[in-house]
Formats: C-alpha cells, structure tokens, sequence
C-alpha cells in the first residue's frame, strides 16, 4: 500500500511518499511559495534531486503537479493506488491522544484550535482540503504533534496561574515534536529490547524540546502551551521569567505582537550571539574567539542539561538519554559539552563514537552508567506508520 505523509503550511507542501508496511521512501519534496510569485518544487526520488519553476495557484495545484510527477516518474500508474495520506497537525489540544480519520468532526476541532496555533492549523487544514479533493478514494488521516503528550498528569500539565486561564482559555502545557519523540522512543525501546524503558528524549533541531517517556508514554516535556517554552532555541526564548514581559513592554512601549515576535525570533542563540540562529555559525563563531557565541553556546547546553536532570529525577533513573534532530543529529561538540555536564550521573562519552553525524549510534562509552544514542528522527515514517494502520 502506498501512503503519503504531508506537511503543509500556508506556503509550502511537504510530502513524502512510502510503500508501506516495507516503509520504503519512494519519493519525497516540498513545494514552496504556493499562492505567491516565483513558486517552485524540489523532488527527491531514486538518489537524484530536481528543482522546476512553476506557477503553483493554491495547495491543490500542488497536489495535482504531484501526481503528474508521480505518474510521469512510473512510481504509480493511478492515483487510486494511494489508499492513505497522513496530515501533520500541530494542535490537536486536549481532544486528540492518537492519530484519527479525518472526519468533518474531527476537522472542525481542528480548525476550532487555530487560536492555540493561528500559523499552522488552519494551513493543515487548507492542505488537507485540497488532498480531498484530488485524491477523493484515500484514507485521509489527522497526525498530531501533541497527542503523545496527553498522558502527562494534570500536576504535569498545568500552570499555577488563575485556574480559569485553563477552563476558559484551555491555558495548560501540550507540548510539541510528539511524532518525533514517539518514533525515537519506539525506536529506543528497541535497541534495549525493553518495552518498560525510562527514557530522555531530545529533540533539538532549530525549535527543540526534551521529553520524559516511560514504557513508551510521555510523562512530561518541555515544550508548553506554545512551541515557545523550555529549552533555548534558534531563535526562541524558551523558559524565562514571565513578568520580564509587562516589565520591557512598559519601559519600551512595545506591544504584545511586537514582543512576541521578539521572543518567538529574535531571541535565543540568535539574541545571545548577535550572530545567528544557526549552530553550525556559533560553531563557527566559536572557532574564531566570538565572546558572544560561546556565551550563547553555554547557555544552550545549560538549559539542556539543566532538563536532562530534571527529568532523570521524574523517572527516578534513566534507561537511556537520546539525541535527535537537526543539532541533535549532527553536533558533535553540543552532544559532547552535554554528556560532559553529566558526569555526576554516570555519564562517559566516547569520542570516537560521537565522531557521527546523522546516523544511528551509541555514543557513549561501553562502561557509561546511561547509555547515550544517536537515533535519526523520521516524523514522516511515524505519519505513514500511523495512516497505514488505519487505512488498512
Ligand atoms: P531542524 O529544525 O531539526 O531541521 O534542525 C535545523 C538546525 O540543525 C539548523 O538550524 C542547525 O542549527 C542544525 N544543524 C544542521 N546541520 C548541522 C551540523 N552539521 N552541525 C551543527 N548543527 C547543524
């Protein structure tokens, strides 16, 4: 059965293609600056890339381009034999623990949420919309970056602010990268060959986010109501103290849009650096003596350890500590300066083994008391696994 796993955006389309239950990747791409002049797609398929200029009017244009791709490049020779598309959404609030049909209730729930994710929601929806109605005989399912965070406890999820905040304006922790923690944790839970394993998980690409998993379940994590809380980001904030907000809107009259933008993408490794969101620059920028990027580069792995400790505590011990994502995957001095600050915990990195960018590996040291992997986060495959099996 084939499957497509999609991300869409109100410019973009991302989608990749599986031959499922082999989990083979058939073909995959984004198509970008949909609705706005100079639009384009790049597809990836049989090791070769190719970019085309075109005009892309709407998500279904879009759609209807993949199809043609599809059917030209001989990877389908109809479009029915696409019997399910999974959709990443980033809200599904406290009504979604797992992924669904995508029904016109479930739909108008989503679309209800768009005030907890103004940007993304009601663009998945628009994406899906537009799957329907070229590919009107598939499953079309709904995937939800927070549903495997709705396990946590209530003491876990909520804010100690005026308990309305939560009744009237659904103010509690949901949490973000659900697809992405759940497929590592899966995957972690293999290699140890253990269902029960208590594990750290982290994601830390441009936004990032560290979970507490247990037996496969989230237990806490540290993204919250919005994708800005927690760890220190590219360009996010994360965890700071709330009232520093009222203190700089009233010394500078800024408003709470204005601040917003300022916390969501001008602070983090790019506010402390002055330089970029980027780490491979702070790297860079580290090599080169900048104060301000190895300022920042301390402060980011602070705030990592600071979470893998918190966490280690909530699961009374650790199983083991996994490292995903776009920094998480690929630096190896951010992995290193971490497993370092662990070493009151038992932890011995191998430098040999850290030596590893993008692939599966233990980079720990055999006599580290928690063993550390590297494990390549796959949201897509996660997406077809989940549509897969509600397709069939
Ligand atoms: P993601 O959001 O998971 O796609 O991660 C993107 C981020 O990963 C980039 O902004 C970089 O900070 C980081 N990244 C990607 N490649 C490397 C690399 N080779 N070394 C260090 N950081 C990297």
């Amino acid at each position: 059965m084939k499957v497509l796993s999609v991300n869409a955006g109100s410019s973009s389309l991302k989608f990749t293609l599986f031959e499922m239950p082999e989990e083979k990747e058939l073909i995959s791409g984004v198509f970008e600056r949909i609705g706005i002049e100079n639009s384009f797609y790049t597809i990836k398929f049989n090791g070769e890339k190719i970019k085309k200029e075109t005009e892309l009017k709407d998500h279904k244009a879009a759609f209807e381009l993949l199809v043609k791709e599809l059917i030209n490049n001989k990877i389908v020779e109809s479009l029915d034999e696409i019997a399910g598309i999974g959709h990443r959404i980033v809200q599904g609030g406290s009504y979604f623990d797992k992924t669904v049909l995508a029904t016109e209730d479930n739909i108008s729930i989503v679309e209800k949420l768009s005030s907890l994710a103004p940007l993304h929601n009601p663009a998945a929806v628009v994406g899906l919309r537009a799957a329907q109605s070229v590919f009107p005989n598939a499953t079309q399912t709904l995937v939800f970056d927070t549903a495997f965070h709705q396990t946590m406890e209530e003491e876990v999820y909520l804010y100690p602010v005026p308990y309305e905040w939560y009744t009237k304006y659904a103010v509690r922790r949901y949490g973000a990268h659900g697809t992405s923690h759940k497929y590592v944790s899966m995957r972690a839970n293999e290699i140890l060959d253990n269902d029960e394993a208590r594990l750290i998980t982290c994601h830390i690409g441009n936004g990032a986010s560290i979970s507490a998993v247990k037996g496969g379940k989230c237990v806490e994590t540290s993204m919250g109501l919005t994708p800005n809380a927690g760890l220190m980001m590219g360009t996010r904030c994360g965890d700071i103290d709330a009232t520093i907000l009222p203190y700089i809107m009233e010394e500078t009259g800024m408003s709470a849009k204005e601040m917003d933008t300022a916390l969501n993408k001008q602070s983090g490794l790019l506010g402390i650096s002055g330089v970029s969101s980027d780490s491979r620059d702070i790297e860079d920028g580290i090599k080169n003596g900048d104060e301000r990027c190895i300022l920042a580069q301390k402060m980011y792995v602070k705030r990592i350890v600071d979470f893998i400790a918190k966490y280690y505590v909530e699961l009374g011990g650790c199983d083991a500590i996994i490292f995903t994502a776009g920094v998480g995957e690929n630096s190896i001095s951010t992995r290193m300066e971490v497993m370092e600050k662990l070493a009151c915990l038992g932890v011995k990195p191998d430098e040999e083994r850290n030596n590893v960018r993008g692939k599966e590996a233990l980079i720990s040291a055999d006599n580290s008391k928690i063993p550390v992997y590297v494990i390549p986060t796959n949201e897509e495959l996660m997406i077809a696994t989940d549509t897969y099996n509600l397709a069939k």
